[in-house]
């Protein structure tokens, strides 16, 4: 560590005594990976727990005085590599900021700490007949604070919405150790720019975030659940473009490959059909009867499209199993190799077309790749699936990311739907959003963080 490093973790253990800080390297190790890992982290000069904003505050001031760079840091779930060690920074972990501060229901908001879990959070407001809608299928992991800054999706944003859908205010720390609030309980405010909105989504880069004011709505009715298969990925994304061109907007609409349909199978033995080529999980929280109608019309979708078979979970119970078998897509495709989950989307339309071209990218590069995601919200996420210690494999997966990138471009889609810039798509961002916007990006980061201490390297 260098002499600048030590003497600002002098200052802060001296200024923050209570405040737990690792400085030991073999301490540290944990937290400088997020889930990318193959991505090459830094090495911290230490990582730090704050519990209030006050603490944050002098945490931020010092990092200033001394040039240090900082890392927030939630539960490190991130699958772009925003929370990943950068070299000679402090990471700043919210995981110990994580009480739930208010539930309001005459308001319907929830105010919180950046470390709450989101699926505490769920639970929490449940309590009160309400619901927090953005559930990441990490929601039992990832928390506010990280959700915030990715502006993180999940299973039930086709009908509800991201993350930035439920922001009512945001308390930050900006670089300079000095704390703004963007917005309060009201619904409508729509005074001067939108700061909460430039925040979300930053990945850390603009403002640490120290407490959100979240919208919350009554809770919805009992989920209806029902799986269709289909015999190509073709026919499950038309039958994806012909429920959205039929106005119906489900809960959920997610879609699994039959790679992934047979890993998450063999692992959780739920006896999905191992013989289609491609399943999509919807779900209707309608009330009753509505619900019913819901699916029907999404079942006459889906079997105009070609499904060959069409099945309802028997009740709740079931449709639970469903549910959590869809959110370990990744962890079941991890059983068959190392797996490197991808991001990218597309308008929904063109989901036909993208799942085409990601199972060509798959046989042109030798590449086994799982396809999973948030159909629904034409969000798919490719997951190439290697070796360990294949030497190939590094080459392999960046030729087939590029295709797949350059066609989501070319079809009007993202390179990125939910999981941000971080480290992984830095090189990507420009061709997407252009020169001219790019450098409005730099600007702002420039005028919020001229020393360039906050998570330096990541998104720009
Ligand atoms: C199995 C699995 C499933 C997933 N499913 C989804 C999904 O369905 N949808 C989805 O969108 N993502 C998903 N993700 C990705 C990830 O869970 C989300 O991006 C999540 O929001 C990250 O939260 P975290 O607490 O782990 O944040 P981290 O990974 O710790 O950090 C993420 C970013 O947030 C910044 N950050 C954290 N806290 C703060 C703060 N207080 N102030 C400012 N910046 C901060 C960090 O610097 C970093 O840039 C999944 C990940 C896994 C492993």
């Amino acid at each position: 560590m260098n002499a600048t490093g030590g003497a600002m973790l002098r200052q802060v253990s001296e200024q923050l005594p209570a405040m737990r800080l690792l400085e030991d390297a073999a301490d540290t190790e944990a937290y400088r990976f997020d889930e990318t890992e193959y991505m090459r982290p830094g090495q911290p000069i230490g990582v730090c727990f704050p519990t209030t904003t006050d603490e944050v505050q002098s945490i931020v001031r010092l990092a200033a005085q001394h040039r240090v760079p900082l890392v927030p840091r939630g539960a490190g779930t991130g699958l772009s590599g925003g929370a990943v060690a950068v070299e000679g920074g402090l990471t700043v972990v919210f995981t110990a900021m994580n009480r739930i501060l208010e539930i309001d229901p005459a308001n319907l908001t929830a105010t919180v700490q950046p470390g709450v879990i989101n699926a505490d959070l769920g639970r929490a407001v449940a309590g009160h007949g309400l619901f927090y809608a953005p559930d990441p299928a990490s929601f039992e992991m990832c928390t506010i604070g990280g959700n915030l800054a990715e502006n993180s999706g999940g299973l039930r944003c086709v009908k509800y919405g991201v993350t930035r859908d439920f922001v009512l205010g945001l308390e930050v720390v900006l670089a300079d150790g000095s704390v703004i609030r963007t917005g309060g309980k009201n619904v409508k405010d729509v005074a001067g720019y939108d700061l909460g909105g430039l925040f979300v989504g930053s990945e850390g880069t603009l403002g640490i975030i120290t407490e959100a004011t979240l919208r919350l709505l009554p809770a919805p009715a009992e989920r209806l659940t029902m799986l269709a298969f289909f015999g190509t990925v073709r026919a499950a994304g038309d039958a994806v473009a012909g429920i959205t061109a039929a106005g119906i907007v489900p809960t959920t609409l997610e879609l699994m490959d039959a790679f992934t349909i047979a890993a998450v199978d063999e692992w959780h033995q739920l006896g999905l059909d191992r013989t289609a080529a491609a399943m999509l999980m919807i779900e209707s929280d309608a009330p009753a009867a509505l619900a019913d109608l819901e699916l029907a019309a999404a079942e006459q979708a889906c079997l105009s499209a070609g499904a060959t078979s069409i099945v309802r979970a028997a009740d709740p119970r079931e449709a639970d199993w469903l549910r959590q078998a869809r959110r370990s897509a990744h962890g079941a495709l991890e059983r068959a190799g190392v797996a490197r989950m991808d991001d990218v989307g597309v308008p929904r339309s063109r989901i036909p077309e993208m799942l085409e071209h990601i199972e060509s990218v798959s046989t042109s590069h030798g590449l086994r790749i799982g396809v999973f995601g948030h159909a629904g919200d034409g969000n798919l996420h490719p997951t190439y699936i290697v070796e360990r210690d294949d030497p190939t494999a590094e080459g392999r997966i960046d030729a087939a990311r590029s295709e797949i990138y350059a066609r989501a471009l070319d079809l009007g889609g993202t390179v990125t739907g939910e999981h941000g810039t971080g480290l992984a798509k830095r090189r990507w961002l420009e061709l997407q959003r252009g020169a001219g916007a790019v450098r409005v990006m730099r600007a702002i980061k420039q005028a919020l963080d001229p020393d360039g201490i906050l998570n330096p390297g990541k998104v720009l």
